[in-house]
């Protein structure tokens, strides 16, 4: 997966960032146990568990990529991206399938 090794790089381009906060985030072990789609607690995974699939939604997990869509969804709280007004317009540029 190409798309792995990116956003991997990207994440940590991020943590070099924002290296204080990954720091303050303890719970990096917790979270490759909590589903980041639903938020559904796994339990613990063994270490050698590479991938994990959520018994709520069913969806697939790779152990350390869900932990950093946890760590970037927790840290991200206290930014304020577009904290008011997300509204994203999405013009169907393209894809008229309607
Ligand atoms: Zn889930």
């Amino acid at each position: 997966m190409r798309g792995w090794r990116q956003f991997r790089t990207l994440l940590e381009g991020k943590a070099l960032k924002y290296g204080r906060q990954f720091r303050v985030i303890s719970r990096w072990e917790a979270t490759s146990q909590i589903c980041s789609n639903c938020g559904f607690k796994g339990g613990k995974l063994d270490l050698s568990i590479r991938e994990w699939q959520c018994l709520n939604c069913g969806a697939k997990h790779d152990r350390d990529l869900n932990a950093a869509i946890n760590i970037l969804v927790a840290g991200g709280q206290s930014e304020t991206l577009n904290g008011r007004g997300g509204q994203r317009k999405t013009t169907a540029s393209g894809s008229s399938s309607l």
